[in-house]
């Protein structure tokens, strides 16, 4: 095989504006991909496709919105004729022990990861109808192990296991492939918002004694989109350290 594992591809990437999705952007696009980050925060998505260079485009997208959603892959499609590979990355955290959580948080954190997959999982299986593509949805390690405080979080992690597993099967005819990452602790704003002890806490639990680098989920959302992962679908792809096997 020559050149790069996905040159000529054409992927969309949600909540690329920092953390795991932006260095999974940055990945896809060194392997060859044209990427398109989307993120709520229209300047960060902008600052994050100029930092990459060349054929990144920056979109402003609300992955809880149908029409942002809709308007975001019209905007890829009108950009660059198609859509190869989407991951649903976007994701937020709203921790609390269930007595104290309130529904809203419940609510926010459900609508974020599931709404915002299963909606990016529809958009994404329409354009690439008629011609194949990858789809990668990132689920968590709390979505099968369970976390306290994490009621929210982990339901919605275990469901995008279902919607992922759903929709491979739907869309298998389709030469559309529909696979689901599980990140386990990675070090990103979202992680650097827990105390150091729950940090630690956690990290202790990892057998192989660290926390992750979101490069090290990137590499595995390469692999799933590329040819290289031509007979993978309904995957769930543990990226942990070993964590909760
Ligand atoms: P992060 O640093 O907080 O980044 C999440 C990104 O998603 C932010 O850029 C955020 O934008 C964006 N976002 C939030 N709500 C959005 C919405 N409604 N529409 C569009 N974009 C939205 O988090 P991360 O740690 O990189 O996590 C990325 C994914 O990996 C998430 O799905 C997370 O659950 C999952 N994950 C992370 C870990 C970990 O240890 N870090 C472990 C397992 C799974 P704004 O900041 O502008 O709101």
């Amino acid at each position: 095989m020559t050149g790069r594992l996905l040159d000529g591809r054409r992927a969309v990437v949600t909540g690329a504006g920092q953390g795991i999705g932006l260095a999974i952007a940055r990945e896809l696009h060194r392997h060859g991909a044209r990427v398109a980050l989307l993120d709520l925060d229209s300047e960060r998505a902008s600052v994050a496709a100029a930092e990459i260079g060349d054929d990144a485009l920056g979109v402003a997208a609300d992955v809880t919105s149908e029409s942002d959603i809709a308007d975001a892959a019209a905007a890829v499609v009108a950009e660059w004729g198609g859509i190869d590979i989407w991951v649903n990355n976007a994701g937020v955290t709203r921790d609390a022990a269930m007595r104290k959580m309130s529904v809203d948080d419940f609510d926010l954190v459900i609508g974020v990861h599931l709404r915002g997959s299963w909606l990016g999982v529809r958009q994404a299986a329409a354009v690439m109808y008629g011609h194949g593509g990858s789809i990668i949805n990132i689920s968590s390690m709390s979505g099968k192990i369970g976390n306290p405080g994490q009621t929210n979080y982990s339901a919605a992690k275990a469901g995008i296991v279902g919607l992922t597993k759903a929709s491979a099967k739907e869309q298998a005819r389709h030469g559309i492939r529909v696979n689901a990452v599980q990140p386990g602790l990675i070090r990103t704003p979202m992680t650097a918002a827990m105390s150091t002890e729950a940090f630690a806490a956690t990290e202790s639990t990892i057998p192989m004694q660290r926390a992750g680098e979101p490069e090290e989920v990137a590499g595995v959302v390469v692999f799933l989109a590329s040819e290289l992962a031509s007979y993978v679908t309904g995957a769930v792809i543990e990226v942990g350290g070993g964590r909760g096997m």
